[in-house]
């Protein structure tokens, strides 16, 4: 197989962490340019922005936009009118209009959209998607409480209009709900908390109804010192599973299952390499599309300051 080539564009922490390991490991593709305003990697032709990039590599057919949100949709814009093969950090879109816009341009333009979801390929996920595929839910609490300094250190982005706040994380939460959970589920009730100096939330609570009277509870805090949260707990007419560690451990009636972990980033490259191959996209904004029926609906309250 001979590897696509890709470009990054927004080398900051998630192209770090998590997209630049995923490509060198990857057979199916070749890290070949970046984007980067801070000067990129060693050894990797760096290009000041999207333009630049288009014109000097048209033997790049792939690029992965790894740059916050607000400023994504007009890059993106452009990767898909140059007719490139797009990947979307998440979230895919700064408003779920900017998403929908990017699904139908890339329809017209024939290439690959993909809007990731990183979380769905935590290791326990597929596995719990299937054990729930026959089981009743009756019950499900979402717990995602994290230390907004730890994990986010000086990104004054996500308190910026247009960064979600709490929802950054949230959202992952979201994006597991909606790929393991077969009923339909739609926000009643949220209360989000605005630190009076933000203009995003650093706490989200949020109510989802679904059928059967099936309630859903999701609390989302970016407060949280010591010990992080990050559970998924599902009752159902024929037992219990939790999702904790973001996804990584699935514990089913308390007994820890044996997974296999191949890596999130891993599990969305070889998913972008799927996709290339057949012509086709994927792009699901239910988990958006719920962050901004909570920001329609939610009941505001201001809580104190906070200082990074
Ligand atoms: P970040 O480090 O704050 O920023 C990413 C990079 O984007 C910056 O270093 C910069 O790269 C580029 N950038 C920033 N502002 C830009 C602008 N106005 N125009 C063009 N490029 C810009 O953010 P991050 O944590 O990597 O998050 C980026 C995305 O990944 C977010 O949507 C986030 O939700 C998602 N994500 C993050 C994590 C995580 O753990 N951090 C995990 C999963 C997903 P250059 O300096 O190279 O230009």
């Amino acid at each position: 197989m001979t590897a696509t080539k890709v470009a990054i564009l927004g080398v900051g922490k998630i192209a770090r962490d998590q997209h630049i390991p995923a490509i060198a490991a990857s057979d199916a593709f070749d890290l070949a340019a970046t984007v980067s305003r801070s000067g990129g990697l060693e050894g990797v032709d760096n290009h000041p922005d999207i333009d630049a990039l288009v014109l000097a590599r048209p033997d790049i057919p792939a690029f992965s936009l790894c740059m916050p949100p607000q400023p994504r949709f007009e890059i993106a814009k452009k990767a898909i009118l140059a007719g490139k093969h797009t990947m979307l950090e998440k979230p895919p879109g700064a408003t779920v209009s900017e998403a929908l816009t990017l699904a139908d341009l890339a329809r017209a333009q024939g290439v690959t959209l993909f809007a990731t979801w990183h979380s769905r390929y935590a290791a326990g996920v597929a596995q719990a998607r299937e054990w729930l595929a026959d089981r009743t839910p009756t019950k499900v609490e979402i717990i995602w409480k994290e230390d907004v300094r730890r994990w986010h250190p000086g990104q004054d982005w996500i308190w910026e209009a247009g960064g979600m706040g709490v929802f950054d994380p949230g959202i992952n939460a979201l994006s597991i709900m909606t790929e393991i959970l077969p009923d339909p589920l739609h926000v009643i009730a949220a209360t989000l908390s605005f630190p009076e100096n933000r203009a995003t939330p650093i706490a989200a609570d949020l109510t989802f109804a679904g059928p059967r009277g099936l309630q859903v509870s999701a609390g989302f805090d970016w407060r949280q010192e010591g010990p992080q949260t990050w559970d998924i707990t599902v009752q159902t007419d024929n037992g219990t599973l939790r999702l904790s560690d973001g996804g990584a451990t699935l514990h089913i009636d308390d007994a820890k299952q044996t997974l296999q972990d191949s890596g999130e980033y891993p599990g969305l490259y070889a998913r972008f390499a799927d996709l290339i191959a057949a012509g086709q996209s994927d792009v699901d904004l239910r988990p958006l599309q719920h962050v901004a029926d909570a920001f329609m609906l939610g009941r505001r309250e201001t809580v104190a300051a906070f200082h990074d």
